[in-house]
């Protein structure tokens, strides 16, 4: 037996959204660190098994509104912890219509305009990376722009791999020591083997040596290997170093390897006269993940991969399917060229930023980052408790408090709803890393911020 099919219109639950967004924001105001709550206590709090029967609209709104203020706040000037942060009004309620609208961005006859917009932007920022023609795909995340490259780069270099695989042939790709771990774990997805991805060694501030790279590419060579690859990190996940691309792509061009440049953290340096000399030989890429939901502020997920040239994404992931495409011209339909079917427009929300924000307001965004770095670190030299690692390169501080146990006390200033920011291992030492990737955060919050590191410190010392 089955029942009648529910009614579950947009108005009704339009209408309990709109509150919801207010006490979402009120609940930030009151409260920017949102203590985590156990397992255990979600579990008493909340029916996380699908029901068998219908529930009214009224009842689930009520658990909605909980889950909404019960969880983590990535938004507020007490969250420091990822590559991502503050909330841009704009985007924000462009990407609410991205849902409203439920395009799937394969074809233009499904997607319409929107196909137009992601293309607009994929040229802009191919512009900026300094390509003169640019072909590009926008994929759920830094981790799977870094994938397609990739991908392309395997088949560019071993052309029958597409088809029939690549058995038997020794592939090597090269990324630094600080790199982002999508590389190996991307080599493990598509058969070129986590083990063949070396891991090439870094100068002091962390960016990868260039003759340390041409070392290994020429040994690796000798003993019957295929180098093919090489990944620049711009902006490294941990102490915001950039590799030196010019370098990179000198040795890339002079031994035969593919260049892509993962930009998902830095490429939005590119945004700013004062920082894009950090990124200097981008043009001369072959590839370039750039990341918009890190530093230029809108929701997960909006991520692009960039290219300087056309036919190669089309070549490497097109499939026939006739119930799908058919017939607008092929450029619109960007299901010929991208790792998903049904995707998700991850291009309104960032058209519609930078609509508001334009070049100009990106490149303030980016300077007052770049700022908030420089005053958190004159505030941890300023704090005879703490030690800054070195001068950030970017937008991340990495510091020390010496003789404390910092993952313990990140946690104690967590559970206090203090703060939330990360922990991580340079120069084989455990160091406090504190990003700038909010620029509504004031120089209050930092020095409150600071403060709180210390006094806790006192406090992990005194237990
Ligand atoms: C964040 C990051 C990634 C992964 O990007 P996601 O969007 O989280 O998948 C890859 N590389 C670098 C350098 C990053 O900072």
């Amino acid at each position: 037996m089955t029942g009648e099919v529910l009614k579950d219109g947009l108005p009704e639950a339009f209408e309990s959204f709109r509150a919801l967004v207010g006490r979402v924001l009120e609940a930030e105001r009151e409260e920017p660190v949102r203590a985590p709550i156990p397992p255990q206590v979600v579990e008493r709090m909340l029916p996380l098994r699908p029901p068998e029967h219908p529930r009214p609209w009224s009842d689930v709104a009520v658990d909605l509104e909980r889950l909404a203020t019960l969880g983590p706040r990535t938004s507020t000037q007490a969250f420091f912890n990822q590559l991502f942060g503050g909330r841009l009004g704009s985007a924000t309620v462009a990407d609410m219509l991205a849902c409203l609208l439920n395009h799937s961005m394969y074809t233009f006859k499904v997607a319409g305009p929107h196909v137009l917009l992601e293309k607009a932007l994929i040229s802009h920022m191919g512009r900026l990376v300094g390509f003169e023609e640019t072909e590009g795909t926008f994929a759920p995340g830094g981790s799977l722009s870094n994938l397609v490259a990739m991908i392309l780069a395997r088949n560019v270099h071993f052309p029958g791999s597409r088809e029939e695989g690549i058995d038997g042939q020794r592939p090597m790709v090269y990324v630094s020591a600080e790199g982002h771990y999508s590389i190996k774990k991307n080599a493990g997805l598509i058969g070129l083997g986590r083990r063949n991805v070396r891991s090439v060694p870094v100068d002091d501030s962390g960016r990868m040596d260039p003759h340390a790279l041409r070392a290994a590419v020429r040994e690796d060579a000798r003993s019957g290997l295929e180098p093919f690859m090489v990944v620049g990190t711009a902006g490294t996940t941990v102490r915001g170093a950039f590799d030196p691309i010019d370098a990179l792509a000198d040795v890339a061009e002079a031994e035969g390897l593919w260049l892509h440049v993962d930009g998902a953290y830095g490429g939005s340096l590119l945004l700013s006269s004062n920082t894009r000399h950090l990124l200097a030989g981008c043009h001369r890429v072959d590839s370039f993940t750039w990341d918009a939901h890190k530093l230029m502020g809108v929701p997960l997920t909006s991520s692009v991969l960039l290219l300087p040239r056309s036919g190669l994404l089309e070549r490497n992931l097109s499939e026939a399917a006739d119930y799908l495409f058919q017939g607008s011209a092929e450029s619109l339909d960007p299901g010929q060229r991208s790792l998903q079917c049904g995707r998700r427009n991850d291009a309104l929300k960032l058209w519609t930023a930078w609509q508001r924000h334009g070049d100009q307001g990106f490149a303030a965004r980016i300077d007052r980052c770049r700022a908030l770095a420089r005053i958190c670190a004159d505030g941890v030299r300023d704090r005879p408790r703490l030690r800054l690692v070195e001068e950030p390169q970017s937008m991340n501080v990495c510091f020390e408090v010496p003789g404390v146990d910092v993952d313990r006390l990140v946690s104690k200033l967590n559970d206090s709803g203090q703060a939330v920011v990360g922990t991580a291992s340079v120069h084989g030492r455990r160091v406090i890393r504190w990003v700038a990737v909010n620029p509504e955060i004031r120089e209050e919050h930092v020095h409150q911020f600071l403060a709180s590191v210390e006094s806790e410190a006192t406090a992990v010392d005194a237990a």
